[in-house]
């Protein structure tokens, strides 16, 4: 293959064509160290800058006050479904979950185990197609926290303001679509990502963590469970993800370098816009499984007539050079999962596909 195909993946996804050619050119060698960013220790200056710039890159462009510690964790999202819960929910041992997706149910799975969950809101009845208004949220003002998850990669849902909380901690899983845009972290007491769907490869999961949150960890907690571990050793306990921090680093410098979150969130509205267009307008050839106003910027659902015509699509399209269109296994459908890194150019040529499709196919 002579040329790099566009890439509609969920996750591992897309990364920034800039990133990937700096990276490329220092895997042999890092400049002025004669080593592979993949051969040098964690704890060597080297890396010491590269976890800090990364650091600092990520408190610059969501404007994170010192007030919040940032942390490069592993085991993926899905250990901090156990993680939150084992550290946040004593000693009231309850909390609210709004469910919105597989993730949210997941969260639940492993919360369950700690202590009392509170469903808040479900929209499982409706196949998760939509975002819970806000006076459907059922709040217990006595939680250990409200947990929500800000974008649902699998059904293609997206909240477009934090569900409004009162003084109970706000904990949200933004795996999906962290650094789309600005978000005003001052709402959140608690915020994961793993890094491998809008800001890095897989293996690390960035979380933003308000440091009173840490009186609540117990120290009966197992050492690499507990949060205040990882804050006591700046991410760095046990050998931490080298090349994926050395990799969000990068991804940071780009974005500042690209006019930081807000030009991000333009460009975004501006592409998931053009898509969502080419389903509007297609007299109901393509039928988009989100509600309009629960629709995600970063994961684009959608349905043709029938199960074959999807099919047809997919095999056409990724003969075509867009790879990644199918839905996940349980939803079935398409889904285009357009992150911050996907070039705008490529939502254009995907429109142009459906449009000749639809007009070879009705
Ligand atoms: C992908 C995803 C996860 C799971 O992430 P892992 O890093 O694989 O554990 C959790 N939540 C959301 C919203 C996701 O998109």
């Amino acid at each position: 293959m002579e040329k790099r195909i566009y890439n509609f993946s969920a996750g591992p996804a897309i990364l920034p064509e800039d990133v990937l050619k700096e990276a490329q050119e220092h895997l042999y060698m890092l400049p002025g160290v004669g080593m592979s960013i993949l051969e040098i220790s964690h704890r060597s200056k080297t890396f010491d800058k590269i976890i800090g710039d990364a650091r600092e890159g990520l408190r610059t462009l969501l404007n994170i006050s010192q007030d919040y510690e940032l942390l490069f964790l592993q085991g993926g999202a899905s250990l901090q479904f156990s993680m939150v819960p084992l550290n946040f929910m004593p000693p009231k041992n309850k909390a609210d979950y709004i469910v919105t997706g597989s993730w949210s149910k997941k969260a639940v799975k492993e919360a369950k185990r700690v202590g009392e969950v509170n469903i808040s809101a479900s929209t499982e009845e409706a196949k998760f197609n939509r975002i819970p208004k806000q006076e459907e949220l059922k709040l217990n003002a006595d939680a250990s926290y409200v947990h929500f998850t800000s974008n649902n990669t699998i059904y293609g849902t997206q909240w477009h303001s934090e569900p409004v909380v009162g003084d109970v901690p706000l904990v949200c899983d933004a795996s999906s679509d962290i650094l789309h845009k600005k978000i005003d972290i001052n709402k959140y007491a608690f915020v994961y990502a793993g890094a491998q769907k809008n800001m890095g490869p897989s293996g690390v999961t960035f979380v933003i963590l308000r440091k009173d949150m840490l009186e609540r960890s117990s120290d009966t907690l197992h050492t690499m469970l507990n949060y205040k571990t990882h804050v006591d050793n700046g991410s760095m306990y046990n050998t931490p993800t080298t090349f994926g921090i050395y990799i969000i680093d990068l991804v940071a410098k780009w974005l500042i370098k690209n006019g930081g979150l807000d030009a991000m969130y333009k460009l975004n509205k501006d592409k998931a816009g053009i898509l969502y267009s080419c389903i509007d307008g297609s007299a109901g050839f393509y039928k988009g499984h989100a509600e309009k106003d629960s629709r995600s910027l970063m994961n684009i659902t959608f349905n043709l007539p029938t199960a074959e015509l999807e099919q047809k699509l997919i095999a056409e399209a990724t003969a075509e050079g867009f790879s990644g269109l199918k839905g996940h296994r349980s939803v079935g459908g398409l889904r285009a999962s357009i992150y911050n890194a996907f070039p705008k150019q490529g939502v254009e040529d995907l429109v142009s596909f459906m449009k000749n499709f639809q007009t070879k196919n009705s």
